[in-house]
């Protein structure tokens, strides 16, 4: 499938050496009949060793990890790499340009294109090139995320597990060299998203949620910074880079549950009355949706249904019907 995508790059990926440049999509529009997206893709590759791909910007509007992968991509020289490591800070560029979640050329959203179609729209061609270029021969994938435009997150990593313990022992491991304070673990599911396609072709694959609210946490950036450098010496790809020491082990949490996640039921102003980090049980008040264009009406109270902990609620205070308020996750 790989010799049919339009995408061409002008990055060797088979280059020894350190090389920077684009992935090409052709995009014939009325401001450019003859133009094509720029796709900026670093890669540092030197001799034997894992290949890891970084990725940030699958998400237009969530930028900890793209100003992490711009940083590491122009600093990491070859001589610190064994293998070969591939930067993508704005895997999705058009969003990225944007600051939008989606494409505005397509509506497209990256991590629920997988596998993509190469004759589809440009987010699907993206996909596809990612899943069947850039993931052939994959080690390990990081995928950074935030909570964009309407959420919110602790520093949390997403990591799959399955009942092969030996593979869950070298997930967590990698968790915990990243130093990301929670991970919620889920059961594994072949999806639309980046990690299951880098999974499909052999990878062990993490996403990291870092903040959100559309804005750039300081304290978010510089755990992951720290965290980068680390989780490259742990896999192997960077064995003498220099690393601080994680500051704490990561708390482990699980979501199998549908009912961990608190929508809105009605449409207003959503006022929340718990907060992320918080222990919040069955029944407990979680929020109340004011209505000030109907101020007869009283407040809509919404509560927890679960017993749980508190990863991610919504940042955006209007809020209609179907909305996600709150993730709970349990030890
Ligand atoms: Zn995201």
């Amino acid at each position: 499938m790989t010799s049919h995508s339009p995408i061409t790059s002008e990055v060797d990926l088979d280059a020894e050496g350190r090389h920077a440049g684009y992935l090409r999509l052709p995009h014939s529009v009325h401001r450019s009949a003859y133009g094509f997206i720029p796709i900026p893709i670093v890669s540092i590759r030197n001799g034997d060793g894992p290949r890891v791909v970084l990725m940030a910007g699958n998400h237009g509007d969530e930028y900890e990890g793209q100003i992490a992968l711009a940083m590491l991509a122009s600093t990491l020289e070859a001589a610190d790499v064994r293998g070969q490591v591939i930067i993508l800070p704005a895997a999705n560029t058009p969003a990225v340009r944007a600051g939008t979640r989606t494409s505005p050329i397509d509506g497209g959203n990256l991590n629920r294109s997988f596998p993509g179609d190469p004759s589809g729209p440009p987010t699907s061609v993206i996909a596809h090139y990612l899943e069947s270029v850039i993931f052939e021969g994959i080690d390990y994938l990081l995928d950074l995320h935030s909570g964009g435009t309407s959420l919110l997150y602790l520093p949390t990593a997403l990591v799959r597990v399955e009942d092969d313990e030996h593979a869950n022992a070298v997930r967590r491991a990698l968790v915990a060299a990243l130093g990301i304070p929670y991970a919620l673990t889920f059961r594994s599911v072949d999806g639309p998203y980046a990690t299951s396609a880098a999974a499909r072709r052999g990878g062990i694959a993490i996403t990291v949620e870092l903040g959100g609210g559309a804005q750039v946490d300081r304290l978010h950036l510089h755990l992951i910074e720290a965290g980068l450098r680390r989780y490259l010496r742990h896999v192997g790809a960077c064995p003498h880079i220099d690393t601080k020491p994680a500051a704490s082990a990561p708390r482990f949490l699980q979501v199998d549950d549908d009912a961990q996640y608190v929508y809105a039921r009605s449409a207003g102003v959503f006022e929340p009355v718990a907060d992320l980090g918080d222990t919040v049980d069955a029944g407990q008040l979680a929020a109340r949706i004011h209505r000030p264009e109907q101020p007869w009406l009283p407040a809509e109270p919404v509560c927890f249904e679960h017993r749980g902990f508190i990863v991610c609620r919504r940042a955006l205070a209007r809020t209609e019907i179907g909305d996600c308020l709150f993730q709970i996750a349990h030890d």
